[in-house]
């Protein structure tokens, strides 16, 4: 089946493909809201009704929380799974949106034309490239080229929290040779990028504990064992000068990066002055001798996100506080055991305590980072097709967040997943007056088109 009438057909049906995904976003299917159930169960049924106009059998499955949306077409093999998510984020404040977030407009911009509205670019706007590009093929050959299940989540924006057990219940059902995600972006906006490597997320929150009061320190200052100096001595030790973490074993199933990706992320030539200039930065933090991204993509990290203790209001109280807090995250990379990591850190931090300290944990999440096999065929032929399509070389990335749903795949239905998306750096999501450019909806659909048909030549 030959695919440049594909793309043809994507060309003169964009208008309409636009009007489609318009109408999809008029839906406030606001996840995390139980105001907005009821618009989730109308996001879903109008997904099953634009499946089954492409003569896809599709359904809205009800879980505890929103439905899912499942559709099967049959055909020759590969077998691919597609994952979106039509839930969104909630829109407040509202008042720094320039429009009405579920009356979504194509604006016209310096930089092109635009689709302005509350998931426009997460993740309906990304979700229906695929189906787009199904669409299209369909069209055009009387048939998808392959057999696909389609799989639509409601609750991506509100942790998941039914994903797993229904993938468990349906594995049968779900299962395929390899799963594609569209959730992620291009590399710095311009470049296609399949994401290989996500890394994984361990939180702590610490509580020391010294004087059971809160003391005077003019009547107890100097004598008295204080929690925030002992707190931050400790966590003061976390890195040390070349920024390398303390914590012992912590490095225990770190990978080193092979040289074919340090390649070709060298190749992607990241402007990471940019990158901190944007936030008022301008020198690399992290370990000593990795580049900027190794340091967001393929090394573990450990950070302070907050602390606190004493006094901390306005105008000054000489308080000489009984208690100290923290929380403190990691970033996991390769096989690092997030529950040996979690044990280590508290043995760690129990061990420096001196006389008179007590120490409480709290935990909070803990998921092992997860690294995409490539050596499936899909993956090159889908880098090779995205190079085309963008005109420039693909990569394979990494990518410094938490996308569980990849590591789900592989857990519960034992197959990878390739993420692919076509959302840029300023897009906005979760923010007021979150867009998604025209340009990255007919290409993210032309991309797919391509996708479909280098996979199952
Ligand atoms: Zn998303």
């Amino acid at each position: 089946m030959s695919l440049d009438p594909v793309l043809s057909r994507i060309d003169s049906e964009l208008p309409q493909a636009t009007g489609r995904l318009l109408e999809l976003l008029r839906i406030p299917s606001i996840s995390t809201d139980p105001a907005y159930k009821g618009k989730c169960q109308t996001a879903a049924d109008w997904l099953v009704a634009d499946l089954a106009s492409i003569g896809i059998e599709a359904s809205k499955r009800q879980t505890p929380g929103h439905p899912m949306v499942v559709g099967h077409v049959d055909g020759p093999g590969p077998h691919l799974l597609f994952y979106g998510h039509y839930d969104v984020q909630p829109v407040d404040p509202l008042e720094l949106w320039d429009n009405d977030p579920f009356d979504p407009q194509i604006e016209e911009t310096p930089a092109g034309k635009v689709i302005r509205g509350r998931g426009s670019s997460d993740d309906k706007g990304q979700l229906m490239t695929f189906v787009e590009a199904c669409r299209a093929w369909k069209a055009v050959h009387g048939a998808l080229p392959c057999r696909i299940t389609f799989f639509f989540e409601g609750e991506e924006e509100s942790g998941s929290p039914s994903l797993v057990p229904f993938m468990k219940e349906n594995a049968e059902e779900l299962k395929a040779d390899i799963a594609l995600i569209c959730d992620t972006g291009l590399f710095q906006s311009r470049t296609p990028a399949i994401i290989t490597m996500l890394r994984g997320l361990l939180g702590e929150q610490i509580t020391i504990t010294g004087p059971d009061k809160d003391l005077h320190s003019g009547m107890y200052g100097g004598v008295a064992r204080n929690p925030v100096r002992v707190l931050t001595r400790i966590l003061g030790g976390l890195h040390d000068d070349s920024g390398v973490v303390q914590v012992p074993g912590f490095y225990d199933g770190v990978p080193d990066l092979p040289a074919d990706i340090a390649e070709q992320w060298s190749a992607l030539d990241f402007d990471w002055q940019r990158f901190l200039g944007d936030v008022g930065l301008s020198v690399p933090a992290g370990e000593a001798g990795r580049t900027p991204l190794e340091m967001i993509w393929s090394r573990p990290t450990a950070e302070i996100n907050g602390i606190w203790g004493g006094y901390t209001g306005d105008g000054f109280k000489t308080v000489l506080p009984s208690r100290a807090s923290a929380k403190v995250s990691f970033r996991l990379v390769g096989q690092q055991d997030p529950h040996a990591l979690r044990d280590s850190f508290r043995a760690w931090v129990t061990a420096q305590l001196p006389e008179d300290c007590t120490v409480d944990f709290h935990a909070h999440g803990a998921s092992p980072a997860s690294e995409m096999s490539t050596t499936h065929p899909a993956f090159e032929a889908a880098r090779v097709a995205l190079s085309e399509e963008w005109d420039t070389d693909a990569a394979y990335a990494g990518c410094g967040g938490s996308i569980p749903i990849a590591g789900y795949f592989k857990t519960y239905l034992d197959m990878d997943a390739m993420l692919v998306g076509w959302a840029k750096d300023d897009d906005q999501i979760h923010s007021p007056n979150e867009k998604y450019d025209l340009e990255s909806f007919h290409k993210g659909i032309r991309s797919w088109a391509r996708i479909l048909d280098a996979v199952t030549k």
